[in-house]
C-alpha cells in the first residue's frame, strides 16, 4: 500500500510510554482507511526505548525505527522524521502522549479540505506552572516584537503538514532550527484546531527552565536582527544627548563661568557607557557564534542504523548477492 500519512514521533527516553502510545494512535490511524508509516526517532535515549520499539515493530509491520547516534534534540529528530517520512501528509507528535492521537481524523479532515498546515492549538497551559507559564508569555511577546514572523499563540509540534510544507522545512538548511518560527516562516494555507493537552503519561519532561532559556534565546536571534540593530540608534541616542549636554554646558561656562564638581556623574555616566558597549559585544558575539555554526556545515544529526525502511533490505540484499558473486 503506498503511504498517505507518516506519522513521527521523536523519543527520548520514553519507554514507559511506547506501549500506550500505539494502544492509542493505532485504531486511530486504522480506522482512517489510509495507508500510513509510524517513524520513531530514537533521539539518544538511555532507557530502553530503542529496545522496546523494536520489539513492537516485529509485530506492527508500519513501524520504522531510525537510531540516532546520540541526543541530537527534539527539533534535529524532528528534521530527520521530516526528511524520512514518503507520506503526502506528515504528522509530528509527541511520544508521551500528552498530544491525544484522537485529534487524527479531524486533522486529516482539514487537509482534505485544502488547509496544507493544520496545527493543534492548546486550549489553555494549565499543565504548566505558574512561574513557566509566565516565562512562556514573556518569550512570545518579545518574539511578536522583534521578529517580522507571526507565531500564532499556542500552537506547538503537534500538527499535520502536507508534503509541499515538508519538502519547503526539508529544504531549509538552518542548524539553529526553531521549528515553531520555521512553520510560520514557510507560510502556506494554515489552519489551528483546539485540543486539551494531556499530562504527561510516564517518565518526565526533557526540558528543564535553564534549557528553556536557552532554547528562547536561540529562538529570538535565529528569527530576528533586532537585537543585532538596535545598537546603533542607541549610540545615536546617547551620541545625541551628549551632543546637547555640551552645548549646554559651553552655554552655562560662558554665563556663569567654570564649576568643576560632577565626578559621581561623569563615573555613572562612564559605567553605563561600558555596560552598554559590553552587551552589544556580547550580542554581537552571540550573532558570531550562529555564523560559525552555520559555515561549519555539519549535518543536522547522524543516523546509526534505521529499521524497517525496504530501501535498506533492497540495499543489504545486493551486498550479500554481490558478497556471493
Ligand atoms: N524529545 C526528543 N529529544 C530530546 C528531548 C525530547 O526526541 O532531546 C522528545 C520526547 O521524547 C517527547 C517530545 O520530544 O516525545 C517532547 O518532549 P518532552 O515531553 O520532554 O517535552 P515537553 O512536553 O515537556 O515540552
Ligand atoms: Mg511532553
Amino acid at each position: 500500500m503506498s503511504v498517505d500519512l507518516s506519522i513521527i514521533v521523536p523519543l527520548k527516553n520514553e519507554e514507559a510510554n511506547l506501549s500506550n502510545l500505539w494502544a492509542r494512535l493505532e485504531p486511530v490511524v486504522r480506522s482512517l482507511g489510509l495507508g500510513f508509516e509510524v517513524l520513531l526517532i530514537n533521539d539518544g535515549s538511555t532507557d530502553r526505548t530503542l529496545a522496546r520499539a523494536l520489539e513492537m515493530a516485529q509485530a506492527i509491520p508500519e513501524l520504522k525505527i531510525i537510531d540516532l547516534s546520540r541526543n541530537f534534540g527534539k527539533e534535529a529528530a524532528l528534521a530527520c522524521g521530516f526528511s524520512h517520512a514518503r507520506g503526502a501528509a506528515v504528522v509530528s507528535m509527541d511520544g508521551d502522549l500528552q498530544h491525544p492521537p484522537e485529534m487524527l481524523p479531524e486533522m486529516v479532515a482539514r487537509w482534505r479540505e485544502g488547509y496544507e498546515m493544520v496545527y493543534a492549538v492548546r486550549r489553555s497551559r494549565e499543565y504548566q506552572g505558574l512561574l513557566d507559564r509566565a516565562f512562556t508569555r514573556a518569550f512570545y511577546w518579545l518574539f511578536e516584537h522583534l521578529s517580522a514572523v507571526k507565531l500564532p499563540p499556542e500552537a506547538g509540534d503537534f500538527r499535520l503538514l502536507d508534503r509541499k510544507v515538508v519538502d519547503a522545512l526539508n529544504a531549509l538548511p538552518e542548524r539553529n532550527r526553531f521549528m515553531k518560527g520555521m512553520y510560520a516562516w514557510v507560510g502556506f494555507r494554515t489552519l489551528g484546531i483546539p485540543f486539551t493537552v494531556e499530562h504527561r503519561s510516564g517518565g518526565t519532561s526533557s526540558f528543564s527552565p535553564l534549557k528553556k532559556l536557552g532554547f528562547a534565546f536561540d529562538a529570538l536571534t535565529a528569527f530576528s536582527n533586532l537585537p543585532l540593530r538596535v545598537w546603533s540608534v542607541v549610540g545615536a541616542g546617547i551620541s545625541l544627548a551628549a551632543f546637547l549636554y555640551i552645548v549646554v554646558r559651553i552655554i552655562r561656562v560662558m554665563v556663569y563661568g567654570l564649576d568643576v564638581p560632577g565626578y559621581e556623574s561623569l563615573l555613572a555616566v562612564m559605567l553605563f557607557l561600558g555596560g552598554m558597549q559590553l552587551l552589544s559585544l556580547g550580542i554581537l558575539g552571540d550573532y558570531l557564534a550562529r555564523v560559525f555554526e552555520e559555515a561549519k556545515g555539519r549535518p543536522l544529526y547522524v543516523v546509526r542504523e534505521r529499521f524497517g525502511f525496504t530501501e535498506d533490505k533492497q540495499k543489504r540484499a545486493t551486498r550479500r548477492v554481490r558478497k556471493v558473486a
